[in-house]
């Protein structure tokens, strides 16, 4: 058995850790690129959401390399992705691909339900080593998520520009020849290390912006078209709404015991939003309010071409944005996004938001006399 699995941003570094340390054969698909849209898209509907085109991509790929089993998490709840695995299974069944699925749904309180699928992936049958191999995967990705945190602090600091996005694209070349949880967490830990201890420029005037929208597309860098990386080099500190590692512990530990980090966010959207309506369109609203409160200079929402949840927080967010007198910009991503278009319109907005800045610092300084 070879088992692949899509890609979402930093959540193969964890799948890897997961899998090598129950012992499992796999295969880590290439990184997104735009090889694996094309495929995709050849492949995929034509108006289903940009996320299940990747995946797609991220399978043939894997495929080509010798997987014959993929593994994926599901869902429930009002959006598209309830339906992935059973739609991509159809798809590679009509490409002439007979794999196996291992549906890997988050467990609700279903514990056993949840462990049953990682035996049938596992070498084991053991919970004790299934638990441990569990809870070093989760720490993985807490670790690389916390990268990403560095790398987004450092960018709009550094002193020689790209500084950080060298050693970022490092880590990520070097930790798929790696093998295991200590390796993986050596790595991180060094990687973590050397982009804390960048040297800063004190002169830079750093923007502050929310980064918000639907989870795959903030987190999976290439079908954000690597917006990080991009607002970084302008001077911009960003935060993100949603982080795999937050997704894990909510889906994983929490929401099985009726528990949620979330419930300050739901609280903040609950003017505007009341309800869970699929997605993440209630964080995508309660993180606006939240950033819009701690004094953020800016929003971003990005999402996916025909992303249900998030057609509704975008029709929201104007409110958001008088309400609260915070700009706001949406960006729509799909496979005929052109990077030079959105190059413009993220550039423009940073130059506003930096005037603004400016302005208000101005008023500042003139009332105090
Ligand atoms: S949240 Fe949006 S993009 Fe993601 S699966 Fe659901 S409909 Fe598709």
């Amino acid at each position: 058995m070879k088992v692949t699995f899509p890609h979402m941003g930093n959540q193969y570094v964890a799948t890897k850790v997961l899998l090598e340390e129950l012992g499992v054969d796999i295969v880590i698909p290439p990184q997104c690129s735009n090889d694996t849209l094309d495929i995709g898209t050849k492949h995929s509907p034509e108006s289903i959401c940009l996320p299940l085109k990747v995946n797609i991509g991220n399978y043939i790929e894997s495929i080509r390399q010798g997987a014959d089993t993929i593994v994926i998490t599901g869902s429930c709840g009002p959006c598209r992705f309830g339906y992935y695995s059973i739609l991509q299974k159809e798809i590679l069944k009509s490409m002439g691909h007979q794999l196996d699925f291992i549906l890997l749904d988050p467990p609700q309180g279903d514990y056993d339900k949840f462990f049953k699928s990682v035996t049938k992936l596992a070498n084991t049958k053991n919970p004790y080593s299934i638990i441990k191999a569990l809870a070093k995967a989760t720490k993985a990705l807490y670790g690389v998520d916390e990268i990403d945190d560095a790398a987004f602090y450092k960018r709009p600091r550094e002193r020689v520009m790209g500084s950080t996005d060298q050693l970022y694209d490092s880590f990520h070349k070097e930790v798929r020849k790696v093998k295991g949880y200590r390796a993986v967490m050596d790595l991180v830990k060094e990687t973590k290390r050397k982009i804390n201890s960048i040297e800063e420029d004190p002169e830079r005037d750093v923007v502050k912006i929310g980064l918000i929208g639907e989870i795959y597309t903030i987190i999976e860098p290439f079908v954000n078209l690597d917006i990080e990386k991009k607002l970084g080099a302008l001077g911009v500190e960003i935060n993100k709404s949603l982080k795999i590692s937050r997704w894990l512990t909510e889906h994983l530990y929490l929401q099985p015991l009726k528990l949620s980090s979330e419930k300050e966010i739901w609280q903040a959207a609950k003017p505007y939003l009341g309800s869970m309506i699929g997605g993440h369109a209630r964080e995508t609203v309660g993180y606006a309010v939240k950033y819009a409160k701690e004094g953020y200079d800016g929003l971003i929402q990005v999402y996916p071409f025909t992303c249900m949840p998030e057609i509704v927080a975008q029709s929201i967010l104007p409110s958001v944005e008088k309400d609260y007198n915070i700009p706001y910009l949406c960006l729509i991503v799909d496979e005929m996004t052109g990077e030079a278009g959105l190059n413009t319109r993220i550039e423009a907005f940073v130059d506003l938001l930096r005037r603004r800045k400016e302005l208000k610092h101005n008023e500042k300084l003139l009332s105090g006399y």
